[in-house]
């Protein structure tokens, strides 16, 4: 519809969006850790995949590196949200250390799962993208244990010892959907397959891809706010376009909103993945308001009220500080 006017002009907003339990744990730890031990706090991989967010507690104090190698000996180094093998930890141990693990719970919940599965002599098939932090920190509980399946057509190079005792794990921040297309592959593969004891996609991706479905069909056009190395982020996109979006782009920051995206688009959605700060949404907001968008409905499917006490480590200084 070309001739969409201001008045047939409005945005969905989704509802949940944003920061996640996990998310803004990691991000407050970092910062508490900045505050009471003061600059520089080392952090091991990007705290969440959020530019922005990376950007500022860089800005404050903290250094970012790869690996715990990179951390001078007995300096004090926090683990991102996304969880890391036992090897890190003993790598982190040798060069003594001072950890705080920010890992998410529900992450950490993965990895137990990964440790009973692997004790019970089970071949563990973990749905999630190679390469991905936390299916590396995942995998390295259980290195003979556990093989990758990146989606469904990768079903059918997996090969297992016993098909009986067989397990399908999951990355946190994977599409709901496609998850369970490969598991459907793998099940018609080994029949007995089990699942894992509760969901390994995590509520907040859930509700994410939920919200935005419900969003998707309405819009012309659907933007989601995140990082490119944002796995939640990225699978919005996806999910919007298979649930009937006309088009729909990831961008960091209002900045890479492109004009030539609103040519006869009515209804613009907007959500944003767990690892990005309302800030940047009320920046989309308001250049889309700027465009003619003004008029802004939510379109909320559940209210989130999760939140994770802060590591271990953090805690036990901040209340010996009084
Ligand atoms: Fe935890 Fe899920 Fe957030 Fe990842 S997306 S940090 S698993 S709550």
């Amino acid at each position: 519809n070309p001739s969409a006017t201001t008045d047939t002009k409005r945005v969905l907003l989704a509802a949940p969006r944003g920061y996640c339990a996990g998310v803004d744990r990691a991000v407050i730890a970092v910062e508490k850790a900045l505050d009471h031990y003061g600059a520089p706090v080392y952090v091991r991989k990007e705290i969440v995949h959020n530019k922005y967010v990376v950007e500022s507690l860089s800005e404050r104090g903290a250094i970012f590196v790869e690996e715990t190698d990179e951390v001078p000996e007995g300096a004090r180094v926090v683990f991102s949200a996304h969880g890391v093998s036992p090897a890190v930890h003993a790598s982190a141990a040798a060069r003594s250390l001072q950890t705080i693990d920010a890992t998410c719970p529900l992450v950490t919940k993965v990895h137990k799962e990964a440790v009973r599965f692997a004790s019970d002599d089970y071949d563990i098939l973990l749905i999630g993208h190679d390469g991905h932090e936390e299916v590396e920190g995942t995998a390295g509980e259980a290195p003979d244990h556990i093989q990758v399946v990146n989606s469904p057509d990768e079903v059918g190079k997996v090969t297992v010892r016993d098909p009986d005792k067989v397990v399908w794990l999951s990355q946190t921040t994977l599409s709901v959907d496609e998850t369970m297309e490969t598991v459907r592959r793998l099940r018609e593969r080994f029949p007995s397959l089990q699942d894992p004891p509760s969901d390994d996609i995590c509520y907040a991706t859930q509700n994410r891809q939920v919200a935005v479905k419900k969003l998707a069909p309405d819009c012309d056009l659907v933007i989601v706010v995140g990082s490119a190395n944002s796995s939640n982020s990225v699978r919005l996109v996806e999910v919007a376009l298979n649930a009937g979006a006309r088009t729909s782009y990831r961008i960091d920051r209002a900045a890479e909103i492109d004009p030539a995206w609103f040519e006869g688009v009515s209804t613009v959605g907007v959500t944003s993945g767990a690892s990005v700060p309302e800030i940047l949404v009320r920046d989309v907001l308001e250049d889309l308001a700027a465009r003619g968008y003004a008029t802004v409905e939510e379109v909320r499917t559940a209210t989130e009220d999760l939140m994770f006490s802060l590591p271990r480590e953090l805690r036990a200084d901040l209340k010996a500080a009084g």
